[in-house]
């Protein structure tokens, strides 16, 4: 077999529709798919560790690697700025590695303008409010924080039909088997593969 080229695959959706959960589950164990690290000005929350969930930076750092044009895309999300650092996707995507993104939509816009060949699923949770629940089980964000990214979500949910693939999360295993599946079957494109025809 030839060496096939690594996928990009973008994950949106809510905060909160259990995009890390299905994300994590679905690269456990594998080689061939890596996630990327984003880099944002939020603060931390109990338990995240710099450089695990994100490369947390202050504002001027962000803003510096904005100029120095360091990051792939990146956007403003209640209130915090997120951004995907671009050197480590291309060298991943060049060593033939599946490269998964959890970034929200004007994020996943500016990926699909620079990289078309970009996968992009959208994940969400079987009713808004299995997401509040889900948000408030999670116990990470204020009250008025939650309000914001349910605010956020149904924003989010207008401009679903930018996606190719949409993951319901309604159990994570069978959400994280389907995810694999679309990295699967995207590895048998045509287009990737009429050389073997030759
Ligand atoms: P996101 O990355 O989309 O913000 P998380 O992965 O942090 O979401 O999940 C939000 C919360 O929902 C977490 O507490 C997680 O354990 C829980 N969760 C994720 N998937 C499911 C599921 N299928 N059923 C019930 N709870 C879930
Ligand atoms: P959270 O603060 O809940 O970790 O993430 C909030 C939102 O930011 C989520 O929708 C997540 O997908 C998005 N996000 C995380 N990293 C990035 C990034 O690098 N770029 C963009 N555009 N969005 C991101």
């Amino acid at each position: 077999m030839m060496q096939e080229k690594g996928k990009l695959i973008v994950i949106s959706g809510p905060s909160g529709a259990g995009k890390s959960t299905v994300v994590f589950k679905a690269i456990e164990g594998r080689e061939d798919v890596c996630f990327s690290t984003s880099v944002t000005t939020r603060k931390p929350r109990p338990g995240e560790v710099d450089g695990r969930e994100y490369f947390f930076v202050d504002p001027d750092r962000f803003k510096e690697m904005v100029e120095n044009d360091e990051l792939l895309e990146h956007a403003e999300y209640v209130a915090n700025s997120y951004g995907t650092p671009r050197a480590y996707v291309e060298e991943k995507l060049d060593a033939g590695l599946n490269v998964l993104l959890d970034i929200e939509v004007q994020g996943a816009r500016q990926v699909h303008e620079k990289m078309p060949d970009a996968v992009k699923v959208f994940i969400i949770p079987p009713s808004l409010e299995e997401l509040e629940k889900r948000l408030k089980g999670r116990g990470t964000d204020t009250e008025r924080a939650i309000e914001a990214r349910l605010i956020r979500a149904r924003q989010e949910y207008q401009e679903a039909d930018f996606y190719d693939y949409l993951i319901i999360n309604d159990d994570a295993d069978k959400a994280a088997k389907e995810l694999s599946a679309i990295i699967l079957a995207e590895h048998c494109r045509f287009n990737d593969r009429k050389e073997y025809l030759k």
